[in-house]
């Protein structure tokens, strides 16, 4: 069995986005109570969180971006940049955290202390842009973790795996002119599905070029289509890239019961993608993943796809 960490801090949940918001604190004890329910938690390394330092959070955010958030929260005001990212005076300092523990999850796999972990934050972050919030998403979580791996232990090759339903617009913006980070993702979309990009012919930029892949999925495909393009667009990528460390920008919003999406992935298909993950993993990175919980908002599902995605992180 893996030495596996779970990041699970009853302050991400006092990030409040109000009523009528799909992104709301229970998420996380629908995760909590599904992993428990499964009989895991005896078997999880637990993990909490300290406020991430501002100086990792500036290796990917402008500092006017952030100066500016945290004033929007001061004045209390409940939604900053974007219509969808509702906020509460608290949501600033939540964020923080979440990306502390997330690093802090990133030292223990890196010093072998655990073999992989699931952080289980709020807010999510694979749509925030260095300077605008979206999505939901305030600070990007993954692309802060890994700039943190390249400066910390001199990673020079970190792979980010992104099967949110939705494409991770921020992360690839971060990451595409630059060879030492890859960034694949699998998601809907058709022109409409939010937020619009990963296209098949995004493939980064400058040095980034080829660095960067985007496997589009069409509203109404589900477990074969995904197999089908893990197969062939992201084990090979990532065979070739041969990461040392994995991230994975974990959404759940692709079910098939989730509001959010036209995607219709079973619980079996996210095993099965995860499954295929910690191979890669085991091939390239010496085992070592760190899960970034995104989206995912089906309450009645989250519980059994929380619970299955750390199984699969204990015992392959
Ligand atoms: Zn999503």
């Amino acid at each position: 069995m893996n030495k596996t960490g779970y990041l699970h801090d009853e302050r991400y949940q006092q990030h409040e986005t109000g009523n009528y918001h799909p992104e709301v604190p229970t998420r996380l004890v629908r995760i909590y109570q599904g992993i428990e329910a499964a009989g895991l938690l005896p078997k999880l390394i637990p993990l909490s969180a300290s406020p991430a330092d501002l100086k990792w959070i500036e290796l990917v955010h402008d500092r006017p971006y952030i100066e500016r958030f945290e004033k929007a929260c001061q004045a209390g005001e409940n939604r900053f940049d974007s219509p969808d990212n509702q906020m509460c005076s608290r949501t600033y300092e939540i964020a923080l955290l979440a990306v502390g523990g997330i690093l802090d999850a990133a030292d223990r796999v890196m010093d072998g202390t655990l073999d992989n972990a699931f952080c289980a934050v709020r807010p999510p972050g694979h749509h925030a842009e260095t300077n605008k919030a979206m999505g939901f998403c305030y600070f990007n979580n993954v692309a802060v973790a890994a700039r943190y791996l390249q400066k910390q232990y001199r990673i020079s090759r970190v792979g980010i795996i992104d099967f949110d339903v939705h494409h991770g617009n921020g992360t690839q913006h971060i990451f595409e002119g630059d060879s030492t980070v890859y960034y694949y993702s699998i998601h809907e979309h058709p022109s409409f599905a939010y937020p619009g990009t990963g296209r098949e012919f995004e493939n980064g930029k400058d040095f980034g070029f080829g660095f960067t892949k985007n496997s589009p999925v069409l509203p109404g495909q589900g477990d074969k289509e995904y197999m089908d393009l893990v197969q062939k667009d992201l084990v090979p990528a990532f065979r070739e890239f041969n990461p040392e460390v994995i991230l994975v920008s974990a959404g759940f919003d692709a079910h098939k019961d989730d509001e959010m999406s036209d995607i219709n992935l079973s619980t079996d298909g996210f095993s099965w993608i995860m499954k295929t993950i910690m191979e890669m993993a085991r091939h390239s990175a010496k085992g070592r993943i760190i899960s970034v919980l995104e989206g995912g908002y089906c309450l009645r599902r989250l519980p059994e796809l929380a619970a299955s995605h750390v199984e699969i992180l204990l015992n392959g």
